[in-house]
């Protein structure tokens, strides 16, 4: 709590710290420990964590850095926050991230940006710029993040911390709050490998109240963690995605790249170049099947049952249609709005067919990429984000260029599977680039193994 103090004023990594929360937390774990009762507490009790303001916790406000949700305080907590307190980590606050995760670079909160510890002219990447910033400046050892196109590795590679998206279904969705409901996941921000396993065994595992929640046990990650700490990758296959690379890649972030697949083959791992032909249609298909979405998610913020409520005009101007235009007009920010125009376009009668259908077929495309590349190689690696940290308001008035910080974390996305970002070094730039993995369906284990090797 001290170094959240002298860190914030120059990171404002967070929303809310739940100070007394935190503590009382603490207090009921050494309470515990006295007594003698630590049946069933896992390595990591009593190490206190961040969580991204994408997930609720009860009593503890929760915003998704909207305006519209500004005030609310949940009355239950998300199942990966009653996993953290039943496993004795006490809970620090809510972090920074763009409006309802919309976003590459927290500059799309509602409240404030967050700042890169790395040099705080420059973002800390996005949406989950909050928890990565809390990390990487040492406020928190462990947070949370939500992933649905990247926005756990982009901030992690931007921050030099590790972030994983684990496999779709394998951490419960229950009381995250909803973007884009098939492509979202809750995965942790760490700054070790062995930390990120440790935490997703925590957090990971079936959960009834996620009807898309995989009802199988978390795979031995810390195992996997602790066994690539050895170093020795012999009989690894690790397949270099071509199409991540090239074209929009920084040098310096290749370079870094480049230096750690050498590392992987000095190791012992054999290198081999796979193609996934369909991975340079993601971005476009993800701006279609996303904002769908978004759209439809996002309807529920009508002034009636969370939040903020605008009531216009008077006397019969007030009707409920009017009050939820004023609300929704008040209340979300212009990339929020962008979003659900595009979707709701996307899903129209007429257009649904050209737009939605399409790029359903191109993600089916992309899972088959990843099936074809599974059969040549156990792991695939990329660069996690083309570029390093960019100054604030460099991507601000061109979403394009904001929406390409994610070419290369989308397609696990797309597939439902697993990804983790680590820190390579620093670029010529001076700043964090971020190294990739990705491992098949389910099968997270396989990219934690040289993960852990290479940091
Ligand atoms: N930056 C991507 C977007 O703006 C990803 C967001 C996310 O993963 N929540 O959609």
């Amino acid at each position: 709590l001290s170094v959240i103090d002298a860190a914030e004023p120059s990171v404002d990594a967070f929303l809310e710290v739940s100070r007394d929360q935190a503590l009382e937390q603490a207090d009921a774990l050494d309470k515990r420990i006295a007594a003698g009762d630590t049946e069933g507490l896992p390595e990591l009790a009593g190490v206190p964590i961040a969580i991204k303001d994408m997930i609720v916790t009860r009593g503890i406000p929760t915003t998704a850095a909207s305006k519209i949700l500004e005030g609310w305080v949940p009355p239950y907590d998300a199942t990966v926050v009653e996993k953290l307190k039943a496993a004795g980590m006490p809970i620090l606050g809510k972090t920074n991230l763009d409006e309802f995760a919309q976003g590459s670079s927290t500059e799309h909160s509602a409240f404030k940006p967050t700042r890169n510890p790395w040099d705080t002219g420059r973002v800390p990447g996005g949406s989950g710029g909050g928890s990565a910033s809390a990390v990487g400046a040492f406020e928190a050892p462990l947070a949370l993040g939500t992933d649905t196109g990247g926005s756990i590795r982009q901030p992690s590679a931007l921050t030099g911390t590790v972030g994983v998206k684990p496999t779709y279904g394998g951490v419960s969705r229950y009381g995250a709050i909803a973007m884009a409901s098939s492509l979202d996941q809750i995965g942790p921000v760490s700054r070790s490998v062995l930390d990120a396993a440790l935490l997703q065994e925590v957090i990971g595992g079936y959960d009834k109240r996620d009807s898309t929640s995989i009802p199988k046990p978390v795979p031995p990650l810390a195992q996997a963690a602790r066994e690539g700490a050895k170093m020795d990758l012999k009989g690894m296959k690790v397949g270099l995605v071509k199409e991540l690379s090239g074209d929009g890649y920084q040098p310096g972030v290749e370079a870094r790249f480049n230096e750690g697949v050498k590392l992987l083959q000095d190791m012992g791992a054999e290198v081999v170049e796979v193609s996934c032909p369909h991975f340079s249609y993601a971005l476009a298909a993800y701006y279609i099947i996303m904002p769908s979405e978004v759209s439809s998610n996002l309807a529920r913020y009508d002034g009636m049952r969370y939040g903020l409520r605008v009531m216009p005009g008077e006397g019969v101007e007030q009707t409920a249609a009017n009050m939820m235009a004023a609300t929704r007009e008040a209340g979300f920010g212009d990339e929020v709005k962008r979003r659900i125009i595009l979707g709701i376009y996307a899903l129209s009668a007429g257009y649904y067919d050209a737009w939605y259908g399409s790029a359903q077929k191109v993600r089916t495309l992309i899972i088959r990429d990843f099936e074809q590349a599974f059969q040549k190689a156990d792991v695939l690696v990329s660069p996690a984000s083309p570029t390093t940290a960019f100054k604030f308001g460099e991507r601000m008035s061109d979403p394009l260029s904001m929406y390409l910080s994610d070419v290369a974390t989308i397609p696990a996305n797309m597939a439902g599977s697993p990804a983790m970002s680590i820190p390579a070094g620093l670029s010529d730039d001076g700043l964090p680039v971020g190294f990739q993995f990705f491992a098949p369906q389910m099968r997270d284990e396989v990219m934690y193994k040289p993960a852990a090797a290479l940091e």
